[in-house]
């Protein structure tokens, strides 16, 4: 298919928040939507390497307002969508071990609760008891709700495309954009590098990259990116069926079954911003070491893959929603590590924005752009 010169919306990369922004915005009936990402298949970026975690357990109440949202989209997805995405609700399973930690983890559970979630707090035995497996001797608590669990991040995103493309939707692979042409304050087409498109409304969800996409329309957006890796694991036979969710929230170490293995990853307190998305295999060596400390069954494993991502980090941990300093350059994205599980409900409320001039499904308007020069920042304190 050849590019257009002409669109009433281009979206900006096929992650998780375009492909749903795409699906959604097709299902009101827009036609001539189109999609473009950079890399030669969709959800290369930072969805198609996260670790498909969904969870309702979050320190404020945006958060998990928004997941109260989107994870039963998820569940309804094959349905809706008609695509399997291998929901299991596996339970996540937060354990801390630092006081300042468990009492903001109670905290949250009253929090959760308290808008219909239903997260219990497991006391140190009890989170020994529910791991066997693991040496948690210093667990002072844990929070667990069995309804976070694990999706197939791929799954979604192509779900969304082509059930937006039997729409009507358009989208193009191998497509970059190159700068975005703004005249008297608002947005009038896109450079690509396959030519240029007229539009007059644009969605910036390139994730990680979503600040550079911004400065193309002269817009500060501060989404910084910040690597995080994980590795996966042969079989483990003792790992059981039930295993949750784990978290050592204090290391920010987790692990969650992937096949007959585990998948374990660990976030790099000393981790510069960057772009770079090669594992760093030091810090490998120590995330394995620490896995092999809490888990010490992991040393029996040998190891499958290892990858590395970008996290799309923004000052308070909270995304952005909706509308720029210039007319028709809207933007979603600074999900900072948490966003895959939100991708449903976050195109849905873009394509309220656009379609209807507010978000209909959920108001998210304290997450707009202007928090940050405005001071109005709600830090999230369960980031990983
Ligand atoms: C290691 C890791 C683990 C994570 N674990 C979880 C988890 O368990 N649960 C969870 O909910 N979230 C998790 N996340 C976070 C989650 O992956 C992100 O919040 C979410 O995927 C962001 O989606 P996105 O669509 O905004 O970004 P992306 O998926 O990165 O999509 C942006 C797209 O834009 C494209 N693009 C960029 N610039 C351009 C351009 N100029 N022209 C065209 N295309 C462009 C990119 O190629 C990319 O495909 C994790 C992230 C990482 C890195």
């Amino acid at each position: 298919m050849t590019l257009p010169n002409t669109a009433d919306i281009v979206i900006i990369g096929g992650g998780v928040m375009g492909a749903s922004t795409l699906y959604h915005l097709a299902a009101r009936g827009q036609r001539n939507v189109i999609l473009l990402e950079k890399d030669e298949f969709f959800g290369q970026g930072a969805t198609g390497r996260c670790a498909g975690g969904v969870r309702y357990q979050f320190s404020t109440e945006i958060n998990v307002r928004l997941s109260l949202e989107s994870l039963p989209m998820l569940e309804r997805f094959k349905e809706e969508i008609g695509q399997e995405i291998d929901y299991r609700q596996c339970g996540y399973l937060i354990v801390c071990t630092d006081g300042e930690d468990a009492a903001t983890f109670k905290r949250n559970v009253q929090l959760q609760n308290g808008l219909g979630v239903e997260t219990e707090w497991l006391d140190g035995d009890q989170v020994r008891k529910r791991l066997p497996l693991f040496q948690f001797q210093d667990a002072l608590g844990a929070t667990f709700n069995q309804k976070d669990g694990l999706v197939d991040p791929n799954s979604v995103v192509a779900g969304y495309i082509s059930a937006a493309l039997k729409l009507g939707g358009k989208s193009f692979n191998n497509v970059e954009v190159t700068g975005i042409k703004v005249e008297a304050g608002r947005v009038v087409g896109v450079e690509t590098n396959k030519g240029y498109i007229a539009t007059e409304m644009v969605v910036n969800a390139a994730g990680p990259w979503a600040g550079l996409v911004g400065k193309m329309a002269g817009v500060e957006i501060p989404i910084t990116s910040l690597r995080r890796q994980m590795f996966t694991t042969t079989p483990l036979p003792e790992i059981p069926a039930d295993f949750p969710f784990v978290i050592d929230f204090a290391q920010s170490l987790y692990f969650h079954r992937e096949g007959d293995g585990l998948l374990i990853g660990m976030s790099n307190p000393a981790e510069k911003h960057g772009f770079d998305q090669n594992v760093d295999e030091e810090f490998e060596l120590f995330n394995l070491e620490a896995g092999i400390a809490r888990l010490p069954v992991v040393e029996k494993a040998g190891m499958v893959s290892h990858w590395a991502g970008l996290y799309e980090v923004t000052p308070d941990a909270h995304p952005f929603f909706g509308k720029t300093p210039v007319d028709g350059f809207l933007v979603v994205g600074g999900f900072s590590g948490h966003g895959f599980m939100h991708g449903p409900i976050s195109g849905k409320l873009m394509s309220e924005l656009i379609l209807d001039g507010g978000f209909k499904t959920l108001d998210v308007s304290i997450l707009d752009l202007a928090r940050f020069d405005e001071g109005r920042l709600i830090q999230e304190y369960n980031v990983v």
